[in-house]
This record gives C-alpha cells, sequence and structure tokens, in this order.
C-alpha cells in the first residue's frame, strides 16, 4: 500500500462541480466527512469544520460517529466567535436528539460555560419521509430517509439517515397553462387552487451505508435525484464480508446496484466518498476503473 498524505489531511478541501451543484468538502473513513453546498447554504455533517463551513446556515448530520458529528458544536461556537448573528439550524434523525443535546451541553460544561449563560442551539429532529422547508431557503426542502449502517445487537441500528436536497417550486396546473393574468386573477378570487407542488431532487446523501441500502426497492427513489452522493468504504477483493461487518459499502454491492437501477435511473452523477484511509487515491481510481462497468464509469467521480 502507498502512503498518499495528501488525502488524508482533512482541512485539505476537495471541489468538484457535480450537475448544478458545487460540492466542497473532505470524506475519509474514520477520519472525517463533510460536504458544503455554498450555493444552497447547506452542509451535510461536520467531522471537521473549516472557516469556510462558518457561513452556511443548514447543517445536516446523518449519525452520530465521530467522523462525522464531531465539529458539529464547533461549527456552533465559531459563527458566534466571529460575529455571526443568525442561529445556525442542525438537522438530525429525531432519535439523535436527546443524546445530542446531552452532548452539546456537557461539551459547554466542561468547557466552563456556566449553567446559567449555557443555550442549546436550534437543533430539527427529522422523521423519515417528512419534507420540510430549509429554515433561510424557503426554494428548497430536505428529506430523510432512514438507512442502515452500524449494527448495535441482534435486530437494531444505530440512528442513521441519508437525505436529499429539493428545489422546490409552485407550478401553475396543467388544465391552467395558458390563461391569460385576469383569468388567473379570477380563479384566485374564486378561491381556486390554481398551483401544484414540484419537488426537485437535486442531490441525495446516503452518509455511511451498508451496500444493501443501494439495492433496497424501498429507497429506489434515491436513484431519481440528479446526483447521488454515497460512500464506497472498501474496493478491494476479500473486503466484502468487512465491509458488512463495519457496516459499510463495499464497490461490488455498489456494481450490483448499478445493474438493478441503471436501466431506468435519472441519476447523472454519482459520486463516491468515505474511501478507507488505507487506500491511495491512485488505488481508489484504479479500483473505480476496473470494477465500474464501462456504461457507468462517465457518471462516476471519487471524492478525493
Ligand atoms: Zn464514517
Ligand atoms: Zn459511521
Amino acid at each position: 500500500m502507498q502512503e498518499n498524505h495528501s488525502l488524508h489531511n482533512a482541512l485539505r478541501q476537495v471541489r468538484h462541480h457535480v450537475g448544478r451543484v458545487m460540492l466542497h468538502g473532505f470524506s475519509v473513513s474514520g477520519l472525517a466527512t463533510y460536504l458544503q453546498l455554498p450555493e444552497y447554504d447547506f452542509c451535510v455533517d461536520m467531522g471537521e469544520c473549516p472557516v469556510s463551513s462558518i457561513g452556511i446556515n443548514h447543517v445536516f448530520l446523518t449519525h452520530a460517529h465521530g467522523d462525522h458529528s464531531r465539529c458539529l458544536m464547533r461549527h456552533h461556537s465559531l459563527r458566534r466567535m466571529m460575529g455571526v448573528e443568525k442561529p445556525s439550524i442542525y438537522y438530525m434523525p429525531a432519535d439523535l436528539v436527546p443524546g445530542a443535546e446531552a452532548w452539546i451541553h456537557s461539551e459547554a460544561i466542561f468547557e466552563g460555560v456556566p449553567e446559567q449563560r449555557f443555550k442549546l442551539p436550534e437543533i430539527v429532529g427529522l422523521n423519515a419521509g417528512e419534507k420540510i422547508s430549509l429554515k433561510y431557503r424557503k426554494d428548497l426542502s430536505i428529506e430523510a430517509f432512514r438507512t442502515r449502517h452500524a449494527q448495535i445487537g441482534r435486530q437494531s441500528f444505530l440512528p442513521s439517515m441519508g437525505v436529499t436536497l429539493f428545489n422546490h417550486k409552485n407550478k401553475l396546473k396543467d388544465e391552467y397553462i395558458g390563461l391569460d393574468a385576469s383569468g388567473i386573477i379570477e380563479l384566485r378570487k374564486k378561491g381556486i387552487c390554481i398551483t401544484r407542488e414540484v419537488y426537485d431532487p437535486i442531490i441525495t446523501f446516503m452518509g455511511d451505508c451498508l451496500g444493501d441500502n443501494l439495492i433496497d426497492p424501498d429507497l429506489a427513489a434515491i436513484w431519481n435525484s440528479e446526483v447521488l452522493v454515497t460512500e464506497c468504504t472498501f474496493v478491494d477483493d476479500g473486503e466484502e464480508s468487512m465491509a458488512d461487518k463495519k457496516g459499510h459499502t463495499h464497490i461490488a454491492t455498489l456494481v450490483k446496484a448499478l445493474e438493478k437501477f441503471g436501466p431506468t435511473m435519472k441519476c447523472k452523477h454519482i459520486v463516491l466518498n468515505h474511501f478507507s484511509m488505507k487506500y491511495s487515491s491512485d488505488h481508489i481510481l484504479g479500483a473505480l476503473q476496473k470494477k465500474i462497468p464501462e456504461a457507468y464509469r462517465d457518471k462516476i467521480i471519487a471524492f478525493i
């Protein structure tokens, strides 16, 4: 194995222009993951908090593992330190909220914040399937969905969720297209609803997940997003069972998913992230070249 220090520096930001999105961030398994979408005022995970994250108002946390969550409150406190008054909003799976609140409180007390001055940041717990508008961007909505990542005990998993970011618009219903302004005003006066809500999926983030999430028919909607960001922690032959044991995706399962959903999917770009820290960039790129079927190779972007 070749050592590659530049790949493993969490403060070295990776930037890719993918579809309608500029994706900035870093993601190496166990080290840190954060993915910023500056034009959409949105960030997924905060395993590291570079200064470029400070202006982002909405942060979604996929799960509680430290390489994704560690700098969540650093984001909050750096904003205050730099005089940003607008409260940032932290979205996360609803079942993580009590633990997150206790953790944030303990960290503040540990840092010497007097109890009477302690104030929780704004945390929004999400349930699977709920669409909500981003607080400061009403043209954008998010919908979280349940994923299976790290198993705790026989049947249960650590709470973890993926998320889709949508452009949200009201469009004129088909039957009213072509109507002039006075006709529209007339219908509105009568209280007739002339618009329908349209949600256009811009990008989906899977977070850390077992590969079988990608072939789960209940999650088939992930393949409708223009961009899908999904983990691909393991790429070598013989690592399939380790991937399952650790709750991560092996490239072989991704290939299965491409074979299953590829012919019908609307997804134009698939960004792979969260590679194991034991691989070099060349090793990752070589494995993708060798193992991704040619028909899909142009869609794949390694986030390294
Ligand atoms: Zn991780
Ligand atoms: Zn994890």
